[in-house]
């Protein structure tokens, strides 16, 4: 299906179908771009946020559609119309539009490969129908069409559900959603061989490494960093399916096991033993399968209820913009958890990550206000300045 590909290269790249930003109450973003600043609301609708006239006139075809139906409605009613019910409208106004021939349809932007994707109307319980169904009654009530069928409309909620894929930006930091029907097709595995990025709004799918010609490009629809268990309920949560991938099928085996042990289990009570722990028969505690030594459950538990308290502290920290006391949280969480988890854990790898961030933010903001930062990044800077030095 595709030719030779080595690591780092563009595979496939394609523009949504259709896409919204996630604007609520509190934050609004340009249709076209996304961007957050300098926005002005349109005029005749009063919901929908631009950049400025480049991204409008280029939205306009599809958005002059959109707001003749939203200027319809009563002011409260328009604040009722969500991201996700503005998808749905955008994709029955582009559809009537590829169908009039005002936009044109080309082999990878027509509505024919939305029809084709996967719903999973069996497996969704009636809770989730029924709230389906409610939401395609508004849909149903904003458009007025009255050829349109409501469960027409409750299905492709459900293919959103499935398919629709988050942007987000550089820093992964979610901007909004778009369904891409090819990128749609492309499957997943805890192993994959592609990654999906976004470069604004184009989703783009790069090989992480070699590709041979024949062989199928998958790429992860989640963390892979989790164990199996861990990995197998995110997917059947989200996508409705039991992965079986080369990493799944080995669930219940011994390296299987002992991953799961490394990335989400705790570590030996000796600093110099490197053991992977597993529970004990009578859940007393962990055993060291290297060494033998036993970890009392209690003892663990005090850690892990000490790391809880500092983790909701870092979460009022961050709202208030402390962020010189956010590092030093982080820090203290590290230290507990490097004595908790085995040294390649997952959780601890996740603590350094928002390490970095937070000493990246508050030297930002240190340098900004001409503060000569302290501490732990002077520590940093040191150590830059010696390896400088030959
Ligand atoms: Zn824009
Ligand atoms: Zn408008
Ligand atoms: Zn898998
Ligand atoms: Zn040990």
């Amino acid at each position: 299906m595709f030719s030779f590909h080595v690591s780092g290269e563009v595979i496939i790249s394609q523009e949504p179908y259709v896409c919204v930003p996630n604007n609520s109450s509190s934050i609004s973003r340009c249709d076209g771009c996304f961007a957050s600043s300098n926005l002005k609301k349109c005029s005749a609708c009063q919901v929908v946020w631009y950049c400025g006239s480049n991204c409008q006139k280029l939205d306009w075809k599809l958005h002059r559609l959109e707001c003749q139906v939203l200027s319809r409605l009563d002011k409260e009613k328009r604040k009722s119309v969500t991201p996700s019910i503005r998808l749905m409208l955008k994709l029955y106004l582009r559809r009537k539009l590829q169908n009039d021939n005002v936009i044109p349809s080309t082999t990878t932007d027509n509505y024919s490969l939305v029809e084709a994707l996967v719903a999973h109307m069996s497996d969704i319980d009636e809770k989730q129908l029924l709230l389906y169904a409610q939401i395609a009654n508004l849909v149903n009530l904003i458009l007025q069409w009255p050829e349109i069928s409501i469960n027409e409309i409750a299905e492709n909620f459900s293919k959103l559900a499935c398919n629709a894929h988050t942007i987000c930006n550089s820093e992964l930091r979610p901007l909004g959603t778009g369904l891409y029907p090819v990128i749609s097709i492309i499957n997943h595995s805890c192993l994959p061989n592609a990654v999906l990025v976004f470069e604004g709004r184009l989703a783009v799918v790069r090989a992480v490494q070699h590709v041979p010609k024949g062989a199928e490009v998958l790429i992860s629809y989640i963390e892979t960093a989790g164990s199996t268990m861990t990995r197998q309920k995110a997917l059947k949560e989200q996508y409705l399916f039991t992965c079986t991938c080369p990493r799944c099928i080995k669930l219940g085996q011994f390296d299987d096991i002992q991953e799961s042990a490394i990335l989400e289990g705790y570590r030996c009570k000796d600093d110099g033993c490197s053991g992977f722990l597993l529970r004990d028969s009578d859940d007393k505690g962990f055993t060291c399968q290297q060494c033998g030594l036993v970890r009392s459950k209690e003892e663990i538990k005090k850690i892990a209820s000490e790391v809880n308290i500092l983790s909701k502290k870092t979460l009022a920290l961050t709202s208030c913009g402390n962020h010189q006391e956010v590092v030093s949280t982080y820090k203290m969480i590290e230290k507990l958890q490097k004595k908790l988890y085995h040294p390649f854990s997952v959780n601890l790898m996740q603590t350094r990550e928002k390490l970095i961030k937070g000493y990246i933010h508050s030297s930002i903001l240190c340098l900004g206000c001409s503060i000569i930062p302290v501490g732990n990044l002077n520590g940093f800077l040191v150590t830059q300045k010696m390896q400088s030095n030959p």
